[in-house]
């Protein structure tokens, strides 16, 4: 569901994030970059989910932490709206980050290694109003408990351990941590991967009604496309750190565009669960600390034809809300070049 807003929530340029690869010896010299993420440009709308997908590898959850700051980008631009305000994230110090984080909230993966199994529910949940010296005493219990309920716990859970929960209980727990702050906006980096798939189902579901109660905007990083296709209105896909389609979700699913995403879609469902971490695209997997020429995923593409060794695509908008990096559709663009 999206929001009737004009402006974004979120707005990335540029974005870029690498790694120094160093030589050895006493200098200790950069040799190379690993480009985990490289030149990431889309707007997300407040209330939208976007979700962003790629294997192992394609730099979906460094983009998801650089977004928010977890880690400092090597070059580009992050701009948040918070209350009629952009503010420039990518620019802004630890300290004066600090005060914004509340703001911008992290689903973890594991449920199991994400919550501390030394506190009590009611302190994982609580600690964030604690740190920020938003409520204590009562008011603190009352917010917990409060908030528990809403992610379908109980309030005398606050009482117990993590490790007297199940993985779906476990995993509404870090959900109730992450919201207890109102965030606007939630990245939930596989949240339900670890989950069973009926499980995964019922954490979908709360993550849905949470967002249309708390009026939240998602970026959901995820492998599996099937859970992708039920909670997001847009899809991202990235390959070697970069973003090579983004389409909405329905869009991208019936009339998947890049050779990449075609691959993707046709590696799914897989009868073996194990198996969905990384598809079966067939060919290595780009290394992002030694890129082919041209573009990334020339080696492995069944369409790779004469300048796609030697020139890099750009993302380029397609169709009107289309967008894709790949010389096929280099005579379909529209004029100039779309902000994704
Ligand atoms: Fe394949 Fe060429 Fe498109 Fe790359 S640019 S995805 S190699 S057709």
């Amino acid at each position: 569901m999206v929001a009737e807003k004009t402006e974004p929530l979120l707005r990335v340029r540029g974005l870029c994030k690498y790694f120094p690869i160093r030589s050895k010896g006493f200098f200790k010299k950069v040799v190379a970059q690993v480009k985990a993420v490289d030149d990431l440009n889309f707007d997300l709308m407040p209330g939208e989910t976007l979700g962003i997908v790629g294997e192992s590898g394609s730099g979906k959850t460094t983009a998801a932490r650089t977004i928010l700051r977890a880690l400092k980008p090597t070059a580009g631009s992050v701009d948040i709206r918070l209350n009629g305000r952009e503010i420039s994230l990518s620019s802004l110090s630890e300290r004066e980050l600090r005060p914004l984080r509340p703001h911008m909230q992290m689903i973890f993966q594991d449920p199991f290694s994400s919550l501390n199994p030394r506190m009590t529910v009611g302190d994982i949940v609580g600690e964030p109003l604690v740190i920020h010296k938003i409520a204590k005493g009562d008011e603190l219990r009352e917010r917990v408990e409060e908030m528990l309920m809403k992610v379908g716990m109980k309030p005398e859970h606050r009482q117990r351990y993590p490790h007297a929960f199940s993985g779906g209980q476990r995993q509404r727990i870090g959900i109730a941590r992450a919201l207890i702050m109102n965030p606007e906006l939630v990245v939930a980096d596989e949240a339900v991967s670890a989950l069973d798939v009926s499980v995964q189902a019922q954490v979908i579901n709360l993550l849905q009604d949470l967002q249309e109660e708390l009026k939240l905007t998602y970026i959901f990083v995820a492998h599996d496309l099937s859970v992708v296709k039920h909670i997001c209105d847009r899809v991202a896909v990235m390959y070697a750190g970069k973003i090579v389609e983004l389409a909405p979700t329905r869009e991208l699913f019936e009339d998947p565009k890049h050779p990449y995403t075609r691959a993707l879609l046709s590696a799914v469902p897989s009868p073996d669960p194990d198996d969905a971490i990384n598809f079966d695209v067939g060919g290595e997997v780009a290394d992002p600390g030694n890129l082919p020429t041209g573009c990334s995923f020339h080696p492995r593409c069944e369409d790779c034809f004469e300048p796609c060794n030697q020139r890099t695509p750009s993302l380029e908008e397609c169709e009107p809300g289309r967008f894709v990096s790949c010389h096929l559709y280099e005579d379909s663009g529209m004029e100039g070049r779309g902000e994704a």
